[in-house]
């Protein structure tokens, strides 16, 4: 259950809303929104009488019963999309908005080449691992905090936003601090420590999918994240592991109409992770625009052939650049849908 407190309701009614669901015998967890607090209810008890009763109880719009397992980031609980803020740029709403930069910061020549770069072809926010999740623990594992520093400077030099891997609970505070949004990777997707923590850490997050996860599974992680109060979550589709081998993993183009057709969150395309080869990339990308995603994730480096990890699926600066002016009428027409679509709403 889902109930949604009127517009400036007082902390009295509030209070008095969650007296009355513990009554019943439910658990409250409570999301204080902006303008209203919406609580989400969870347990097992008599769900139409206490909807009744507290539609009944002043302070509340609306109860509502919410038959999927994840609650909060359903669409029944939310018809329309979320717009979620990343350093001014709206995701979700009505841009298609471009993510890139290397697959780890590396130095910072290296960063700033890439995020100049990357900014000149129209890229909104900057990427960049300062924290490395590598299969094996003798490879490079991540500048850390100096990478940080590194993408904040990187920020300042050009007014990218920050996108950057957390990997553990006991770092979020300090991440939080050098960037506009949290990155859990997909070896990380169900690590529930993580995500209950980044309930609290005050910035968005973008959650992508783990590699032999369900999309079931990936909207109850994401689930974890805003029943923990962060409703700023953005999702990402990042190819599954399948018998496949021509690619590094397989991409699950569907999953981004499914999960527009399952969430209100926005949802974006990693091609890169997703295929693992340079050349694949520019076409897996017009596809994510096609199929109406809310923006790609791209791995993009000065040199690939030097970078510290995923060098074969980095697209240089002139790859980005000339996919980036490909991209335009396909992005062109999918500002127009996306403009009817929020027009209609
Ligand atoms: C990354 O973005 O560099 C990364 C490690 O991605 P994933 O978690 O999708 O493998
Ligand atoms: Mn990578």
């Amino acid at each position: 259950m889902i109930i949604s407190m009127r517009p400036h309701a007082t902390r009295e009614e509030i209070d008095h809303v969650c007296e009355r669901i513990a009554e019943f015998g439910y658990k409250v967890h409570s999301i204080e929104g902006e303008e209203r607090v919406v609580i989400g209810v969870v347990g097992i008890g008599d769900v139409t009488i206490c909807l009744e009763s507290l539609e009944a109880t002043p302070g509340v719009e609306r109860a509502m019963r919410i038959s999927a397992p994840y609650k909060f980031v359903s669409k029944e609980f939310r018809k329309g999309r979320s717009i979620i803020k990343v350093n001014g740029c709206e995701i979700g709403g009505g841009e298609f908005v471009m993510m890139a930069g290397p697959c780890s910061v590396e130095s910072e020549k290296q960063i700033m080449e890439t995020a100049e770069g990357v900014a000149a072809a129209g890229a909104r926010i900057l990427r960049g691992g300062a924290f490395k999740p590598r299969t094996s623990p003798y490879d490079f594992q991540g500048m850390e905090l100096e990478g940080l520093k590194l993408l904040r400077k990187a920020k300042q030099r050009t007014g990218l936003g920050i996108i950057t891997e957390i990997m553990s609970d006991r770092d979020v505070e300090m991440v939080a601090e050098y960037t506009d949004c949290m990155q859990v990777g997909a070896r990380n997707m169900q690590n529930f420590a993580l995500l209950k923590s980044l309930g609290g850490c005050g910035r968005p997050v973008l959650l992508k999918r783990g590699m032999s996860s369900t999309i079931k599974e990936l909207l109850m992680s994401a689930e974890y994240i805003v029943a923990h109060g962060n409703p700023n979550v953005i999702l990402c589709e990042r190819g599954i592991r399948t018998f496949e081998t021509a690619t590094r993993n397989t991409c699950d183009i569907a999953a981004v109409p499914v999960l527009n057709e399952l969430t209100h969150l926005p949802v974006i395309l990693d091609p890169s992770h997703a295929t693992g080869k340079r050349s694949l990339i520019p076409a897996l990308s017009r596809a994510a625009v096609a199929i109406g995603a809310d923006g790609l994730i791209v791995e993009v480096h000065p040199c690939p052939e030097k970078a510290f990890s995923d060098g074969a699926q980095s697209l240089t600066l002139a790859d980005f650049a000339r996919m980036m002016s490909e991209l335009k009428p396909y992005i062109r027409l999918w500002k127009e849908a996306r403009a009817r679509e929020l027009a209609a709403v």
